[in-house]
C-alpha cells in the first residue's frame, strides 16, 4: 500500500506511538510514563544471557508475524487471547491470515517442527522479544509488550519442571531480587486432561447439589465453564467454593508421582513456594506443572512470570508427539519492579570525556580517543557544531553532567608537549595528571573503574 500525499500527516501534525505500545528511552530522557529505562532493560538482558548459559540454554530468534491458524490451534480457541486480544489481519498483498504473535510460545515450537530440530534429541531454548496483546492499557499492562521466553522441549520429567523454576530463580538471585520477599512462588498441577474432566464433572454435580446457592453468573457458567465460578468474587459464594471439589484430589498415581518430584527438588534448594489450587494458566495446552512467580508491588498486574509443562502441544501442531515445558516472563513487569525497589545496577556512565578547547587541532584528538577506545575505555568526545565547539566551561559542565569520572583536557601546551591532562572528576581530589600520547596502551587502564 502506498502512502498517497493526501493521508500523509500534514509537517505540524505531531506522530506518537501507538496506545499502549511504548519507547524505551535512556535515563536522559525525560519520560512522562513510568517504565523503566533502556539501562535497566540492558541490565536486564545481560543478566539473561548470564544465566541462562549456566543452565545451557540456547537462543533463537522466531518472527514477530506468523499465520493466524498456528494461534489459533496453538493456544485454543475459546482463550481470551484467541478470543479478543490478537492483533490480526489480511496481508494485503496475498490474502494470507496473519497475526502478530501475542506470545512466544507456538513461534518456538512452530520452528522445531518446522526444522525437524527434535529428531536429534531434546532442545533447550530461549528467546525474547516483543509479543502484542489488545489489551486495556495500564501500569504494567501493555499492548506491545516483551517477554523472555524459556523452553525445554523433549523432556518428559519432573526435573526439568523443577529446572525451569530454578532458572527463574537463578535469574531473581543475579537481578538481586529476593525470592520470598520480592517475588513469591505459587505451583500447582493441573493433571492430565481425564484428571481434569473427572473434577470438572464432580464440580458440576457439585454445584447442581446446591443450586440454590448459586449467583445468577454461577447458574449461567454451569454447564458452559464451572471452572470459573471458582473465581467468583461474590462474598456469599465464598463458603460453598471453598468447600468445592479440589482437582488435586482427582489426580492418579503418575500425576501426583509428577508433581511430588517436582516439590522434592524444590524442597532439596529449599525454595519455598505455595500451592496454589486455584493457579491455572491462560492458554489450554498446559497439562501437569504449572507455576507462577508472583509480587505485591505491582497492584493487579502481579504475575512476573508464569510457566508450566504443555505435553499436548507439539502434536497438536503437527509435530511428532514430544513433552515440553516452559515460562513466558514479562520484561516490562519484572524492570517495573526493579525500578521500584531501586535494584543496583552497574553504571553505564563512560570512564571519560574529552574536553576538546575552541581551535585545538582535530587529529591528534581522534587519534588519542580511537587507541583509547581500541584499549576497551568508554569515552565520550564532546563533538562541536560547525561553528565551533562551545566553551571551557560548557564543556566541563557537560562532562560532568556525562557522569564520567575522568576528563581529558586536550589543552593546546600539552598537546604541544605531546600530552593531555587527565583531570579525576568523582573522587573529589580534582587531581591531574598529564600522561603522553604517545604510549596511550600504557594508561589507558587507568582510566577504567575496575582498574
Ligand atoms: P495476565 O493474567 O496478567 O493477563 P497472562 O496469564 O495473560 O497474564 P501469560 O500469557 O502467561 O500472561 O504471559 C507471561 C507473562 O507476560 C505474564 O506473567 C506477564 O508478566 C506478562 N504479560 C502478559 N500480558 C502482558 C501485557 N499485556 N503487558 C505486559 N506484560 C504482560
Ligand atoms: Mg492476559
Amino acid at each position: 500500500m502506498s502512502v498517497t500525499p493526501s493521508s500523509a500527516p500534514s509537517k505540524a501534525q505531531k506522530l506518537s506511538a501507538v496506545k499502549g505500545m511504548n519507547d524505551i528511552l535512556p535515563a536522559a530522557v525525560p519520560r512522562t510514563e513510568k517504565l523503566p529505562s533502556s539501562e535497566r532493560w540492558q541490565w536486564f538482558e545481560s543478566a539473561v544471557r548470564k544465566v541462562l548459559a549456566r543452565y545451557g540454554y540456547q537462543y533463537l530468534l522466531t518472527p514477530v508475524v506468523e499465520p493466524t491458524a498456528l494461534f489459533v490451534r496453538g493456544l485454543g480457541e475459546v482463550t481470551d487471547i484467541v478470543e479478543k486480544e490478537m492483533y490480526s489481519f489480511t496481508d494485503a498483498m496475498n490474502g494470507d491470515q496473519l497475526t502478530l504473535r501475542p506470545e512466544g510460545t507456538a513461534g518456538v515450537v512452530r520452528a522445531m517442527i518446522e526444522h525437524n530440530a527434535l529428531y536429534n534429541g531434546p532442545l533447550r531454548l530461549w528467546t525474547a522479544g516483543p509479543m502484542f496483546r489488545h489489551e486495556r492499557p495500564q501500569k504494567g499492562r501493555y499492548r506491545q509488550f516483551h517477554q523472555l521466553d524459556v523452553e525445554a522441549l523433549g523432556f518428559a520429567g519432573p526435573d526439568v519442571d523443577a529446572e525451569m523454576i530454578l532458572v527463574a530463580r537463578a535469574l531473581w538471585r543475579e537481578l538481586g531480587l529476593v525470592e520470598g520477599q520480592h517475588v513469591r512462588l505459587e505451583i500447582n498441577s493441573l493433571g492430565q486432561s481425564a484428571e481434569r474432566r473427572a473434577h470438572r464433572d464432580a464440580l458440576v454435580r457439585y454445584f447442581e447439589d446446591h443450586a440454590d446457592a448459586l449467583d445468577e453468573d454461577a447458574r449461567r457458567r454451569l454447564h458452559s465453564n464451572p471452572l470459573r465460578i471458582l473465581d467468583s468474587k461474590n462474598p456469599a459464594m465464598q463458603a460453598l467454593i471453598e468447600a468445592a471439589p479440589q482437582l488435586m484430589d482427582f489426580l492418579g498415581a503418575e500425576s501426583r508421582a509428577h508433581f511430588d518430584a517436582v516439590r522434592a527438588a524444590l524442597d532439596a534448594v529449599g525454595l519455598a513456594y505455595r500451592i496454589n489450587p486455584r493457579l491455572v494458566r491462560g492458554m489450554d495446552y498446559y497439562n501437569l506443572t504449572v507455576f507462577e512467580w508472583v509480587t505485591d508491588q505491582l497492584g493487579s498486574q502481579g504475575t512476573v512470570c508464569g510457566g508450566g509443562r504443555y505435553d499436548g502441544l507439539i502434536a497438536q501442531l503437527g509435530g511428532k508427539s514430544a513433552p515440553a515445558v516452559g515460562f513466558g516472563l514479562g520484561i516490562e513487569r519484572l524492570l517495573l519492579l526493579a525500578q521500584e525497589l531501586d535494584l543496583p545496577m552497574p553504571s553505564s556512565a563512560a570512564d571519560a570525556y574529552a574536553v576538546v578547547p575552541p581551535g585545538t587541532p582535530l587529529a591528534p584528538v581522534v587519534a588519542t580517543l580511537e587507541a583509547l577506545r581500541a584499549q576497551g575505555v568508554r569515552v565520550i568526545q564532546h563533538a562541536g557544531s560547525a561553528d565551533g565547539v562551545g566553551s571551557m566551561k560548557s564543556q566541563f559542565k557537560k562532562a560532568d553532567a556525562s557522569g564520567a569520572r575522568h576528563a581529558l583536557v586536550f589543552g593546546s601546551e600539552e598537546l604541544a608537549r605531546g600530552q593531555v591532562l587527565v583531570k579525576a572528576l568523582r573522587d573529589g581530589s580534582g587531581a591531574q595528571v598529564e600522561r603522553s600520547l604517545a604510549d596511550v596502551a600504557q594508561w589507558a587502564a587507568t582510566l577504567q573503574s575496575n582498574a
